[in-house]
């Protein structure tokens, strides 16, 4: 029996799905032992309900000004301090921006090995990451020490809700000094309607969309479907949209349950980012385009003409 900590990641006052994904994950882990979670944040004690519910038998709530925004300078301080004080045998975080910035920041700073961008955990335990853009998959183990992961969003199906089951809250004071980054403001890229590592639906356009405004039936469809919208490094590098939305190798990674890629080739490194989604949908005018050998489904055409007839049929049913 184990016990295990999860830190629970908060965005816009929402707690991210990828922090419950953590919770069924380290139920794998803890073997019957306890898991507790921790918060940052003003309002971090708002999501002790949630947490506690999802298996976190005790919440470590941090508030403290330093922690208001990220940087790795104040994260990695109250993280490890959080370990110190929990004293876990494994450490289970989302292998987001903020994951992957502090995981391999805090291990190396305790001694701990770190298995990143796990997508599932099987008996043993044993890790499973992708690797080589995704064209292969590797199993890890920890042979001794403390086990420190980072799980890839929309892999590990999220456990239910316990409504009989409470956490207790323990605020915990931080010391939080010497930080080389205060963050001034935060200027956001993108709408983030929906958020793209955790959307369910993405809609991603390439440099066959032809311009910025070419992407205006990709967000027709997109609200429809409640899909975050993407793009291939070729449509951000002719700017028609933000490198923020920019999906693969070099981008993002998803791992929606429906994918639809409009005007996209299929390079590998574009692979890379999103072949591990659960249906792939492809739209393009080439038959011979390389994104059908990945696609679930294929429609040879031009996504101007594809896009609404798809729009107009989705609102028939869902609007
Ligand atoms: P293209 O390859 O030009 O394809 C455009 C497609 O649109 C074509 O297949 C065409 O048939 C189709 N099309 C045109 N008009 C229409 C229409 N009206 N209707 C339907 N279809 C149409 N790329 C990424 O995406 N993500 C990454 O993270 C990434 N990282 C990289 C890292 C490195 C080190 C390198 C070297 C490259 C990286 N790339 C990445 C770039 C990658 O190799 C490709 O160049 C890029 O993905 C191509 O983008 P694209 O598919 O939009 O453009």
């Amino acid at each position: 029996m184990k016990k295990v900590l999860v830190l629970a990641e908060v965005r816009d006052g929402q707690l991210r799905n990828v922090s419950l994904e953590a919770l069924t994950a380290a139920q794998a882990l803890a073997e019957g032992g306890e898991i507790v979670a921790g918060v940052f944040g003003a309002d971090a004690a708002t999501h002790a309900v949630a947490l506690g519910q999802h298996g976190a038998s005790t919440v470590y709530t941090a508030d403290h000004a330093a922690l208001a925004q990220y940087t790795p300078d104040a994260y990695v301080q109250a993280l490890t301090q959080l370990i110190e004080l929990a004293s876990p045998d494994a450490v289970v975080l989302g292998h987001t921006a903020i994951g992957r910035d502090i995981a391999p920041r805090v291990a190396a700073r305790l001694g701990y090995g770190l298995v990143s961008d796990v997508t599932s955990v099987e008996a043993g335990p044993v890790f499973v990451r992708p690797i080589y853009a995704g064209k292969a998959t590797q199993t890890r183990k920890f042979v001794d020490g403390t086990t420190f992961i980072t799980i890839r969003p929309n892999n590990i199906a999220i456990g239910a809700a316990d409504p009989s089951k409470t956490a207790v809250v323990v605020p915990v004071e931080l010391d939080i000094k010497d930080l080389r980054t205060i963050v001034k403001d935060v200027v956001r890229k993108t709408s983030g309607k929906v958020d793209l590592s955790e959307a369910k639906v993405v809609i991603s356009g390439g440099r066959g969309v032809k311009s910025a405004e070419g992407f205006q039936p990709l967000n027709d469809l997109a609200e429809v479907l409640g899909a975050a919208v993407g793009a291939s490094r070729g449509a951000c590098d002719a700017d028609y949209c933000d490198y923020s939305m920019q999906i693969g190798q070099t981008g993002k990674v998803v791992t929606p349950d429906l994918y639809i890629a409009c005007g996209i080739s299929g390079a590998i490194q574009h692979l890379a980012g999103m072949s591990s989604s659960k249906v792939i949908v492809a739209i393009n005018k080439d038959p011979e385009a390389p994104i059908f050998q990945v696609a679930d489904y294929g429609i040879v055409g031009d996504l101007f003409e594809v896009l609404p007839l798809l729009t107009a049929e989705f609102k028939k049913v869902l609007v």
